[in-house]
């Protein structure tokens, strides 16, 4: 008898002590104050998470400490007691949506802090916070570029500084965005490539734009002058072979009609490829790495030019239309493709209607783009100098006989490589701008 009296008891004492140990335990739950970003303008998420791993959450109090005022923000309890702990054993989250100004919070920075305490009866607390910056001032931004005469279909440089450190900034041509990078050699400056396509509206609007680090935003308008032009026109006639050969080619699972498997090539797969292009060409390098004008394939006849309006004619009756923003360079079949300056081939493969293809990245937002080769001889990644051989001329994708398509793009809008290949358009448009660069041969 005595003796399983003394077994009950121990085994009594051992429950207790271990519901002692349970209920007193002494780790500090986690806790994290998580702002989407440290720099707030109008409006912040503050995301808070805390998680106990012994007797749970009991009560969570969120709060703004600044030159020793504080404001609270947040305090819950979570259900539960001391005998058994919280209800749930889950991890918390709040989000917290802060407007500086609902609180009176000027410019400057405050601290978030957060206490976590669990349901133990040593009563666990763990704290944490985070330092915030609210400024709410939009970024002050000095354009230092004058009047600019920008040529429909043509380039241009603008040159600005910020107030302040920006997330983002650069030049606004009605909805197209034009990044801008650091000045290649004025440490205190910005610059934007930028460009006029073909079909901008007559009056454009054209603004320099900066978002700082807490999203206030600035546009600055940017004195612009638009000169007009026409551009060519031309007739394409499509024979029945060459259809053939290149819907085969481009499309090689197709077996219907011939003109529309041709206009699903010349108009969806033409739309898909320009998607592509501004896709490859929406990151390019910081540094400046061309210097002088463009190197034009040696000894070519240009047999079109930039931005002409072609109408495809089928059996004497026109089938479509569509405008050839590139120049078209003949030269003899397979002529070695020179890289037109120095850069990083951003792209060498198939590009749909352009054939084999390589994109060179020239920095600042400046690439330019060889298709229809036969051969490639640079690969992805490569950095090339002026004159390395890219590949060799063919007639791969859209092209009827041997030649280069040569294209000049800005951020990925194509522009006239005529003032690309001009040494004059480069020193008055460009160096002027851009300034300390050695001059480029000519
Ligand atoms: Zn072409």
């Amino acid at each position: 008898m005595g003796r399983l009296f003394w077994l009950v008891a121990l085994a009594l004492a051992g429950a207790l002590t271990g519901y002692l140990l349970t209920r007193f335990e002494g780790k500090p739950p986690h806790l994290e104050v998580l702002p989407g970003s440290p720099h707030v303008g109008d409006e912040e998420t503050i995301e808070v998470r805390t998680f106990d791993e012994g007797t749970g959450i009991e009560t969570l109090r969120v709060w703004i400490e600044r030159a020793g005022q504080t404001i609270p923000l947040v305090e819950e309890r979570y259900p539960g007691d001391l005998f058994r702990g919280a209800d749930l054993d889950v991890e918390r989250r709040i989000e917290i949506t802060l407007r500086p100004e609902e609180y009176g919070l000027t410019d400057g920075a405050v601290v978030v802090r957060a206490e976590a305490r669990d349901y133990s009866w040593r009563g666990n607390r763990t704290s944490a916070q985070a330092t915030l910056w609210i400024d709410t001032v939009p970024p002050r931004v000095v354009v230092s570029t004058g009047l600019t005469y920008v040529r429909r279909g043509g380039a241009e440089i603008a040159v600005y500084a910020l107030g302040e450190q920006s997330r983002e900034h650069g030049v606004q041509i009605g909805d197209r965005f034009f990044p801008g990078y650091p000045h290649p050699t004025d440490p205190e400056r910005f610059i934007a490539l930028y460009a006029m396509e073909p079909n901008v509206r007559p009056d454009p609007r054209a603004e320099v734009v900066a978002v700082d680090r807490a999203g206030n935003r600035t546009a600055v308008p940017l004195a612009i002058s638009l000169i007009e032009r026409s551009f060519p026109k031309a007739r394409v006639g499509l024979s029945q072979a060459f259809m053939e050969r290149k819907v085969k080619e481009l499309l090689p699972n197709y077996d219907g009609d011939l003109l529309e498997g041709y206009l699903q090539v010349n108009r969806n797969l033409r739309r898909k490829n320009a998607e592509q292009i501004v896709n490859l060409c929406a990151h390019s390098s910081g540094e400046r790495l061309w210097a002088g004008p463009f190197l034009q394939l040696p000894n070519s006849q240009v047999n079109a030019r930039f931005a002409e309006r072609r109408t495809y004619v089928y059996q004497r009756k026109p089938v479509d239309e569509q405008t050839h923003l590139g120049f078209d360079l003949a030269s003899t079949a397979r002529a070695p493709v020179p890289a037109p300056n120095d850069g990083v081939v951003r792209f060498a493969g198939d590009l749909g209607i352009y054939g084999k293809t390589v994109i060179v990245d020239h920095g600042l937002g400046l690439f330019t783009l060889h298709g229809h080769l036969s051969e490639i001889a640079v690969e992805q990644g490569q950095a090339v100098v002026r004159a390395d051989e890219l590949g060799r001329t063919g007639e791969t994708g859209l092209a009827g006989g041997d030649h280069l398509h040569f294209a000049v793009l800005v951020s990925g809008v194509f522009v006239d490589p005529l003032e690309w290949f001009d040494g004059r358009w480069i020193r008055e448009h460009v160096e002027a701008k851009l300034g300390g660069a050695e001059p480029g041969p000519t």
